[in-house]
């Protein structure tokens, strides 16, 4: 039941990164890559021999280019699929991981890149009907307020688990103070 809950992970400048299992969480710490910067209130791990107390958000000692690795994830199509909630963007029908696919919101062939911000849920027909246009184009709208797919990958994800995650939010928030000052800016 604890293995299940989240750890928060943080770069080493303090940017939210996405959340991690325990498990890792404690294997980062374990090899000193990362610390801990919040505990799970009393939450402890048994095993025969120790007692972890469990952490709730970790911190990378050093600092990782984010941009760097997010264009090697391996998962950015099921963190995508998850972002848009199972949902084609374009008429909104459900469908599971097999059943939809990955839309450049601008075609690659214009210039649009592989990147969360460009990469949109879709199910095969909208895919198909969209073809090398834009949603303009298309006359196919997006679902979501493009502003929202500029939220990374894992925010979704991040903001929705510190409904219940207190001791995060003011990581997250940091984040949100940097994005308005460097609006301001
Ligand atoms: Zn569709």
């Amino acid at each position: 039941m604890t293995l299940s809950r989240k750890v928060l992970l943080l770069n080493a400048s303090y940017e939210p990164l996405g959340t991690i299992s325990i498990p890792r969480a404690l294997r980062l710490v374990w090899k000193d890559t990362a610390e801990v910067v919040e505990l799970d209130g009393d939450r402890v791990l048994r095993s025969p021999r120790f007692v972890f107390p469990v952490p709730s958000v970790v911190r990378l000692i050093e600092y990782i280019n984010v941009r760097k690795r997010q264009g090697r994830s391996g998962n950015m199509r099921a963190s995508i699929i998850m972002r848009d909630r199972y949902r084609c963007q374009y008429c909104g029908v459900k469908g599971n991981a097999f059943e939809l696919t990955l839309d450049h919101i601008l075609p690659s062939s214009r210039g649009g890149r592989t990147e969360p911000e460009n990469l949109c849920a879709a199910c095969k027909a909208c895919n198909q009907r969209k073809g090398d246009r834009t949603p303009e184009e298309a006359r196919m709208p997006l679902l979501s307020n493009p502003s929202a797919l500029r939220y990374g990958l894992e925010k979704a994800a991040m903001y929705h688990a510190a409904e219940s995650r207190p001791e995060w939010r003011k990581y997250l928030f940091l984040e949100d103070a940097k994005l308005v000052k460097a609006t301001v800016a």
